[in-house]
């Protein structure tokens, strides 16, 4: 039998994951995210394919980029299933609602109607299932679903789809196997495969030695009398900073100083974090179900309301602060950017992947200006990048990932990188592996045997 799959989104670029996959007799979607960055005006055309058409759409995990026009696609029709791991289901509910305000200032501020309001919120939480990994879920026309670890974040998964013994997988995203928070990448041997190739052409050697690194940028920045400011993404990257701070501290390797996380979201994601041990890598489960705060230090503050997160900005004394928004592109940590940047004493750690156009890209590639808020600000802060604490898979490592898939898969698809990195893991792909991979363009459709 044949599908096609349709590669509407995260192809060619690494935000705005849609992909379609047709049986013929079913229509089933994985992902409807966000775009990020440049083409951000691209979330306001239409979708490509009749939303009430779908059955069922299967989220691989609930970063804003693989779920954030789920509201969307529910506004224009589509009445199925979402199905995700129950950890995804009670992150996506405020990644989504907190989406929500900083969309509608963006769409006040480039004078757009906004995407979707809060009742589109709650009809796709009213659809959604949440199930758990390797539960296996019959879709119509004789099609299998199940849910795979991808190690990415909590309750991240692959999407494994069955007919008539071939298998597709969406990979999602791929963990790097440096949290220790989460339980590393399941392996898979599927017909084919949809992988991300955020990290395609990088490789990150400090994934290993994150730990070391991260203390001596706080034992260096506090040593220079200022703050620290650590922009992060409010779902597991703030999560695994502030596991490690915690136990920088309780040990004693960096100065007690006071941890601040100014981001309501960050807080809320931690807290349904703790509902669900059973996400954890065993070991930490244990901890966590035994009653350990892994999260929790005497020197962490949650910032309530923005005139706390505001007079914050006026104590001079050094202090870390892990704010919201981790492509620094709205929320407190652009007003605490305002504050540090042009302070030499501050320093400023840039700890994930950041999409070109965004104000994380330029201070990695140097900018001695940004625009913020319409006002000119010099960057005198100094500014760190560690790698190591992005939840994604480096080149080797993806391509390790595919070797062990080998065996089995007949075409990997490359998606979820800038054209750069997919094609540059496409050719590794082939030239080490002996295998058929392709870069899809966006819009292209390709047809398996499924
Ligand atoms: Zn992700």
């Amino acid at each position: 039998m044949q599908s096609t799959v349709y590669f509407y989104g995260g192809a060619g670029a690494v935000t705005g994951s849609n992909f379609l996959l047709d049986t013929g007799g079913g229509k089933y979607l994985v992902d409807c995210g966000l775009r990020q960055g440049l083409d951000e005006a691209a979330n306001w055309e239409p979708f490509a394919y009749d939303p009430a058409g779908i059955s069922h759409l299967v989220i691989t995990h609930a970063h804003l980029d693989h779920i954030g026009k789920i509201p969307k696609l529910v506004k224009d029709g589509f009445a199925g299933v979402i199905i995700s791991t129950t950890a995804t289901k009670a992150l996506a509910e405020p990644i989504l609602r907190d989406a929500l305000e900083i969309l509608t200032r963006n769409a006040e501020h480039h004078g757009r109607p906004v995407l979707y309001d809060a009742t589109h919120i709650a009809a796709a939480m009213r659809l959604w299932r949440g199930i758990g990994y390797h539960e296996k879920v019959p879709l119509p026309d004789g099609v299998e679903l199940q849910l795979l670890d991808a190690g990415h974040i909590l309750g991240s998964a692959m999407a494994h789809f069955e007919r008539g013994g071939k298998t597709i997988v969406f990979t999602g995203d791929l963990g790097g196997g440096n949290s220790p928070l989460l339980k590393p990448t399941e392996e898979v041997h599927p017909t084919y495969m949809v992988m991300e190739s955020t990290y395609g052409d990088k490789t990150r050697p400090e994934d290993a030695e994150r730990f070391e690194r991260l203390e001596n940028v706080i034992e260096d920045a506090v040593a220079r009398g200022g703050t620290l400011l650590i922009p992060a993404f409010s779902t597991e990257r703030t999560q695994d900073l502030l596991f490690d701070i915690r136990k920088l501290m309780l040990e004693g390797r960096v100065p007690e100083v006071p941890v601040y996380l100014d981001s309501p979201l960050a807080e809320k994601i931690t807290h349904a974090y703790m509902a669900h041990p059973e996400y954890f890598a065993d070991d930490i489960r244990a901890r966590i179900e035994g009653g350990e705060a892994i999260f929790t230090f005497p020197n962490l503050h949650y910032m309530q309301d923005a005139d706390e997160s505001r007079k914050l900005d006026s104590n001079p004394a050094s202090k870390i602060i892990l704010a919201g928004s981790g492509m620094s592109s709205g929320g407190r940590g652009l007003a605490h950017e305002r504050q540090y940047l042009p302070d030499k004493n501050s320093t400023l750690l840039i700890v994930g992947f950041q999409a070109v156009g965004t104000i994380g890209r330029r201070l990695i590639e140097g900018a001695k200006t940004l625009q913020l808020y319409k006002e000119k600000v010099p960057v005198r802060a100094k500014v760190e990048t560690l790698y190591g604490y992005s939840a994604h898979r480096d080149s080797e490592s993806l391509l390790e990932f595919v070797n062990k898939a080998a065996d089995s898969v007949q075409e990997v698809f490359l998606v979820h990188g800038e054209p750069a990195s997919s094609m540059f893991l496409a050719q590794r792909i082939r030239d080490y592996l002996g295998l058929k991979a392709t870069v899809p363009e966006l819009g292209q459709a390709a047809v398996i045997e499924l």
